[in-house]
């Protein structure tokens, strides 16, 4: 691993965070300083100026607030709610109401999240100004990084960024992922030069909605500026794997580009072709280089090896991404992992302001400017309090206890679940710092995706329906979200009741347990089969059927390690490596999705 964890010498003005790179820097040390001295005046403040600006809407109105802008009248008037006590509202504004239902400022277009209701991605009202509220957490980011990795401003980042298509909801409004907004705003589109945050990626590539075309772009010109790379990143772990399986499977052709100085055809869009065109030469050296790295056959620490002055990866390694460490690990040969910033649609809440530390170790310190939060104590069974939950205020949580994340934003959302656990580490200054612990009702997640227990049991009834003809049905199932492989997929396994033939048909074969992947896959939500489909990001759904007696023996492992027979519930996804082994050397048969599943852009509801 390189000394890159130290900090820089030269002073140019002094932060309670360490000296700073530069004078822009320091300001922005001494925004985050302000913020975080006094979170809970902060906070006060931010409350009543939602209120205040929102207080003649509907649901507000509703609320019977009467004007109030203090904490104590919103608290006892303003009731806690998840997406699904707000889809009236949200369904009405989607149809094409334009008054002021949630915002007094007109929403501007919908953020579909990763979180999905009913099958669908939640719609996330936005307002126009709440771009300006991401690009100011967005500039926090460098100035922190600047404290602990010096010379950020003499070369590149290579990140791999993309946009995701978008609809139109009834009513016209756009409704598009929240970096796809961001992506083709202005605020990045016509960023200023900052010699902190050059990309190699040209603007047009990362705006290509064909994710090949734009991945081929990107990579090629991460591959010909390969010694001005300083960091290598993607939002997510996930993303930065897809990455390199790209480049595992398309380095003949990129070498061979780049060995002529032509662009391969495939790569169609004309303003990618312009953008490209910029760095296009033939570079036989260049070519000879990548064709020998990648022909090796051995891929380990294939990033420093192909971007040797690689100082760190930049990609989020907390929560559902923590399972990607290990892999990254070793096409990276160790870099350290930067977990920047914890972000959704719905707000962008805070930063981690130690970078470089290990991902066991990070935690995002939540910026009080952002929106109102408020935290919903979990008790000791992990459950939220019960019949009157208690609320607790960001300055007032405590070191160790964990609570899930309620917000009140600008754009109209009132202390509105978001569904996140979080666990206090420490503070700084006033504002409080948080481990991400995970999401609630989560049980498989491979990227953006979020299959929860019922959508699995879904999906599990659905297929077995093609196993009655058959007599046969599935007496029991489980789950693992497998990511050896790049990209990763959902692991089903099933135990089997095949009954006497009688006037079925008879044994189920490979061909029916194929159907049963692909009935599954086609029963998911739509961000599963988007990632399956658009993106190519999930691979196909795989059904090991177990031999007869298998969760038998699942429970007698668990039952000797001290569950309780009584209590024993079969667990609906398994991680832990000795009952994954247990359940493989019980496999019979292994089945693939022999196609992908149905996915439009266009919702269903
Ligand atoms: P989305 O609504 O699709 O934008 O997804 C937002 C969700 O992604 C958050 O509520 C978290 O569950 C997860 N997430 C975002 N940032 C992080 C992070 N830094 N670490 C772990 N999980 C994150």
């Amino acid at each position: 691993m390189m000394a890159v964890i130290k900090t820089i010498e030269s002073t140019v003005s002094s932060t309670p965070l360490g000296p700073a790179a530069n004078e822009k820097d320091a300001e922005k040390l001494r925004f985050i300083e302000e913020m975080t001295a006094d979170a809970d005046a902060v906070q006060e403040k931010v409350l009543s100026e939602i209120l205040s600006r929102n207080a003649k809407t509907e649901y507000l109105e509703r609320c019977k607030l009467d004007g109030a802008t203090d904490r104590e009248c919103f608290k006892a008037k303003v009731p806690v709610v998840t997406y699904e006590d707000l889809q009236p509202e949200i369904q009405r504004i989607a149809n094409g109401d334009r008054s002021a239902i949630l915002s007094a400022h007109p929403i501007s277009e919908f953020l579909t999240s990763s979180g999905t209701s009913a099958g669908e991605r939640k719609l996330m009202p936005t307002i126009k100004e709440e771009l300006d509220r991401r690009q100011l957490l967005y500039s926090l980011l460098m100035p922190v990084m600047n404290l602990y990795v010096p010379g950020l401003d003499k070369g590149k980042g290579l990140y791999f960024l993309f946009v995701k298509s978008e609809t139109k909801t009834p009513g016209g409004l756009t409704a598009r992922p929240v970096l796809t907004s961001y992506y083709k705003s202005e605020h990045f589109k016509s960023r200023p030069y900052d010699p902190y945050n050059v990309y190699t990626s040209p603007t047009a590539a990362i705006l290509c909605a064909d994710s090949f075309q734009s991945m081929y772009a990107q990579m090629l010109c991460g591959l010909y500026q390969r010694l001005d790379v300083l960091r290598v990143g993607a939002v997510f772990a996930s993303g930065l794997l897809r990455a390199i399986r790209f480049l595992q499977l398309h380095w003949e052709q990129l070498a061979a580009d780049i060995a002529s100085g032509t662009l391969n055809p495939r790569i169609g869009d004309p303003s990618v072709r312009e953008a490209v065109s910029d760095l296009l030469r033939p570079d036989p050296e260049l070519a000879q280089f990548v064709t020998f790295e990648c022909s090796k056959g051995d891929w380990s620490g294939i990033v420093t090896r192909v971007w040797p002055n690689t100082k760190y990866l930049d990609v989020i390694v907390t929560g559902a991404m923590a399972q990607y460490i290990p892999t990254l690990e070793y096409y990276s040969g160790g870099l350290p992992m930067a977990c920047t910033m914890y972000a959704s649609s719905e707000c962008y809440f805070g930063i981690n302001l130690r970078p470089m530390c290990a991902p066991s170790e990070v935690s995002y310190t939540i910026m009080p400017n952002m929106g109102y939060f408020e935290f919903l104590t979990i008790d000791a069974a992990g459950t939220c309090g019960a019949a009157t939950p208690q609320l607790v205020d960001l300055a007032h949580v405590e070191v160790g206890k964990e609570y899930e994340l309620v917000i009140t934003t600008y754009a109209g959302l009132y202390r509105y679940r978001v569904g996140d656990i979080l666990r206090v580490t420490g503070f700084h200054n006033s504002a409080p710092q948080f481990r991400f612990v995970r999401r609630k009702n989560v049980l498989l997640s491979i990227e953006s995706d979020k299959t929860d227990e019922s959508e699995l049991q879904r999906a599990v009834e659905t297929a077995s329906e093609l196993l009655k003809p058959y007599n046969a049905t599935v007496v029991e199932y489980t789950s693992h979200a497998y990511t050896k492989s790049i990209p990763g997929h959902y692991v089903i396994y099933w135990e089997l009741l095949e009954r006497e033939a009688g006037d079925g048909k008879g044994p189920v074969d490979g061909e029916v347990m194929g159907k049963c992947c692909l009935a599954m896959e086609e029963a998911m939500n739509s961000v599963y089969r988007q990632s399956r489909v658009a993106d190519g990001s999930i691979g196909p759904l795989e059904i090991r059927v177990v031999r007869s007696g298998t969760f038998e023996e699942l429970m007698d492992y668990a039952i000797s390690r001290g569950a309780s027979i009584n209590q024993y519930k079969v667990p609906r996804c398994v991680n832990f490596p000795p009952i994954l082994e247990l359940l493989d050397s019980r496999v019979v048969s292994a089945h693939f999705s022999p196609a992908p599943p149905k996915w439009t852009p266009h919702r269903s509801v």
